[in-house]
């Protein structure tokens, strides 16, 4: 099969690798029927992460037809359309019970196993996978990849930080989980939701998924702008999409006294200072989203066509091409790719 590749910072290949074949009676594999880049797969491609092996199989976002299931998958079938999670996990223990599947106690990250591939070995498959209703139409595909991961995670980021009726919602960071936390933001009803972005493509996204302001100020002049919006006291609610310093810095100083900050970017070289996040009287709620526990909530607004989370996806490339791909985000000609077989 043919998978992609990363052998270091700046270098993505695909390749042909053994097909994936079950490993675990609990495990699926799937025929990935379309694939796509992370934010997050930007880091190593950066040098600002290690490779875990080299070369790294990479990918984490799927959605697919089962292919073949192992002897003690129950709730699966073969042709069955699924889609899961970056993260595999049971869904039965206690930490997933209480909505941290991310967490689970039998976890598999799916990075580790690579699904910008042509096959994917899925773990755990009775609790990770979700069917679709039935085979989508090809314009509802983008939707349901982006439900894998980055529309999860916005949605997760948004009821962290508590996002709803009469609150008014501020969201650091512009890549596609940051517009798609305004877009869980505005299902969820918030009133106000104010963008922080300064490229005028993604503030026209942000605006399609219900952002009512935009703020292309940064830093200490951005949280100033905020509280400047919202009568000098900061959000009620923050989304932090980007996992570095000054976004965190940004997110937690925009939130106001009693505030929430949801944070799903993930975290590299984030300082928090004790005594003035003891002074701040905030909330900090996030991690690896749990997008298992919205998974069928979300397919079922995409599939009605509530929502289109697909819009975030604006260059489409054959698989083939996936280095292309990796150096379009890289460079923000692209806020995020799929790849097409
Ligand atoms: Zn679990």
């Amino acid at each position: 099969m043919r998978a992609v590749m990363m052998y270091g910072p700046g270098d993505v290949r695909v390749e042909e690798r053994e097909k994936s074949r079950i490993e675990e009676p609990t495990d699926a594999v799937i025929r990935v029927t379309a694939a796509c880049i992370c934010g997050s797969d930007l880091w190593p491609y950066r040098g600002a992460e290690p490779l875990g092996i080299t070369p790294q199989p990479m990918g984490h976002e799927y959605i697919g037809i089962v292919e073949e299931i192992g002897s003690e998958v129950t709730t699966l079938q073969p042709g069955d359309y699924v889609v899961g999670s970056f993260v595999a996990s049971d869904n039965t223990c206690e930490i997933c019970q209480a909505g941290y599947q991310s967490r689970c106690v039998h976890n598999v990250m799916m990075g580790a196993i690579g699904t910008q591939a042509e096959y994917a070995r899925i773990p755990l498959a009775d609790g990770t996978l979700v069917k679709t209703p039935g085979e989508p139409t090809p314009d509802l595909i983008p939707s349901l990849l982006a439900a894998s991961d980055v529309l999860g995670t916005g949605w997760f980021a948004a009821v962290a930080a508590e996002a709803g009726p009469g609150k008014t919602v501020a969201v650091v960071g512009d890549g596609a989980v940051g517009l798609l936390g305004i877009l869980a933001a505005k299902q969820l009803g918030a009133e106000r939701i104010i963008a922080m972005s300064r490229h005028a493509d993604r503030q026209a996204l942000a605006k399609k998924f219900g952002a009512t302001d935009i703020v292309s100020e940064r830093g200490e002049a951005g949280v100033a702008k905020i509280k400047e919006l919202t009568n000098g006291l900061g959000a009620h609610s923050v989304i932090e999409a980007v996992g570095t310093q000054e976004a965190m810095d940004q997110a937690r100083q925009a939130a106001r006294m009693g505030g929430h900050v949801g944070f799903v970017g993930v975290s590299h070289d984030v300082d928090i200072d004790g005594l003035e996040l003891f002074f701040s009287s905030i909330h900090l709620h996030g991690g690896p989203a749990p997008v298992r526990q919205y998974l069928e909530h979300l397919i079922e607004l995409i599939w009605n066509r509530e929502i289109d989370p697909g819009a975030v996806f604006d260059l489409t490339l054959p698989f083939d091409d996936a280095a292309e791909g990796y150096k379009a985000m890289n460079e923000r000609r692209a806020t995020k790719v799929l790849l097409e077989f």
